[in-house]
């Protein structure tokens, strides 16, 4: 932990309210401010101890902290050397490290997500019984969304126009899996804005999960695996289209400072969300009415971490006949943040049932989320709320329904029929 790093905060307090723990408990070690000072005590020689521990790992990593303070303080760089440390420090209890074993050699590895999307679905079923027996498993059952039909992207899909761009597509983990019709949906998009979309078909994790969760080599690992196969691409930029995977790809140069020559080739690799790139390109492809109305939910590595927050909404809002409703309390995480909803079931659900009540006052037709992981978390929120169904999916697919004339019918997957 950065000392110069932790003297930067001035304990104001201004991002206490917007602090999802601090605002579930009220306790000052659940809140940033807190938890710089547990930081602060264990750089003077206190060890990390199961309490000090217990607040850390509550922490989502959202950085809501981040945008709302006036002193600029780092949380981002603290929580993730923290992490680190309590990774090396902390012993967790046999049943923890197995859990937490069980789900790193999962996620990051797409094979082994595909030969387990079945059995997740079918384990909704069996969801109480897996709570009773460990709410890791229990909240896993829950979160499963319904399986996707496999799509199989071609290595490039060629621009539908004049070329404006030659641009790689992380296609992600979870989001590969689980969502395939996302990517598809996106190389479209880009394609008919005019872009080459070069989608390297051996793409491996970009590390997102485990640099938010302390497991720095592994982290590294990923980094330099995907800044190689995108610097084989041959491409102008890297569009990314889940906010956790973007938020770590443009941190790449810090995650691999020490290592020689990599900081270098991180910085040269320029990542953007698509939101962000599409903004950034400007829209060319003609728009058709798409009669619907829309929540958009910020997700927080998306708003907060990235500081992509108006171009979504300018897009979608670009659509005729969209109606765009804004979610009260956009700024407070939906409580997925990685593998939080998966570690810390209990705080994570509090939180999605305070963002399903939100979003489903809105009265929208449609969620729409840049994120797989608050895509899920919602979406399961939203079936224990019992209130009405809602229909989720991404930006990209909104998008690519407007440009080829499709009805609002085809978008996303109902909530209530996930199981
Ligand atoms: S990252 Fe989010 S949960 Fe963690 S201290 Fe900051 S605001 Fe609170
Ligand atoms: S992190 Fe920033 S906003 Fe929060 S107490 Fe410290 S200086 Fe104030």
């Amino acid at each position: 932990m950065d000392p110069e790093l932790i003297k930067d905060c001035v304990h104001c307090g201004f991002c206490l309210p917007t602090c999802p723990t601090y605002v579930l408990w009220g306790e000052e070690m659940d809140s940033p401010r807190g938890r710089i000072q547990l930081m602060d005590q264990h750089v003077h020689g206190t060890p990390v101890t199961d309490e000090m521990a217990g607040h850390l790992d509550a922490c989502l990593g959202c950085m809501a902290c981040v945008t709302a303070c006036p002193s600029g303080v780092r949380y981002d760089r603290l929580i993730e050397q923290t992490r680190a440390v309590v990774e090396e420090e902390h012993t967790r209890t046999p049943e923890e490290r197995a859990l937490r074993a069980m789900v790193f050699a999962l996620f990051p590895y797409r094979r082994r997500l595909r030969a387990m999307r079945l059995p997740m679905a079918l384990s909704k079923r069996l969801q109480p019984l897996l709570e009773r027996a460990n709410p890791t498993l229990g909240a896993m059952a829950e979160l499963a969304p319904p399986t996707a039909r496999p799509v199989r992207l071609p290595p490039v899909v060629r621009a539908r126009r004049r070329r404006r761009a030659t641009v790689g597509l992380l296609t992600g983990c979870v989001q590969g899996e689980f969502f395939p019709q996302v990517n598809a949906a996106t190389a479209r998009v880009l394609a008919l804005e005019g872009c080459d979309v070069v989608i390297p078909p051996r793409q491996g994790c970009c590390g997102a999960l485990s640099l938010h969760s302390g497991r720095e080599a592994e982290a590294k690992k990923f980094a330099m695996r995907t800044i190689a196969t995108f610097e084989r691409a041959g491409v102008d930029t890297v569009v990314v289209n889940a906010a956790g995977c973007g938020s770590s790809m443009k941190d790449y140069a810090e995650v691999l400072k020490d290592e020689p020559g990599w900081s270098g080739r991180a910085d040269a690799l320029a990542v953007r969300d698509l939101a962000e790139f599409l903004v950034e390109l400007g829209p060319v492809a003609e728009r058709h009415p798409l009669p619907v109305s829309v929540a958009y939910h910020d997700a927080c590595h998306l708003a907060h971490a990235q500081g992509v927050r108006s171009q979504p909404r300018e897009l979608l809002g670009g659509i005729p006949g969209l109606d765009l409703r804004e979610i009260a309390e956009s700024a407070i995480c939906c409580g997925s943040a990685g593998t939080y909803n998966l570690f810390q079931p209990g705080a994570a659900r509090e939180l999605g049932d305070r963002k399903a009540e939100r979003v489903l006052a809105t009265g929208a037709d449609l969620l729409v989320s840049a994120n797989p992981g608050c895509t899920m978390q919602i979406a399961a929120a939203t079936r224990r709320a019992g209130k009405g169904e809602i229909r989720v999916a991404h930006t990209a697919e909104v998008l690519d329904a407007a440009l080829r004339g499709l009805s609002p019918q085809t978008l996303g997957w109902v909530t209530e029929d996930a199981g």
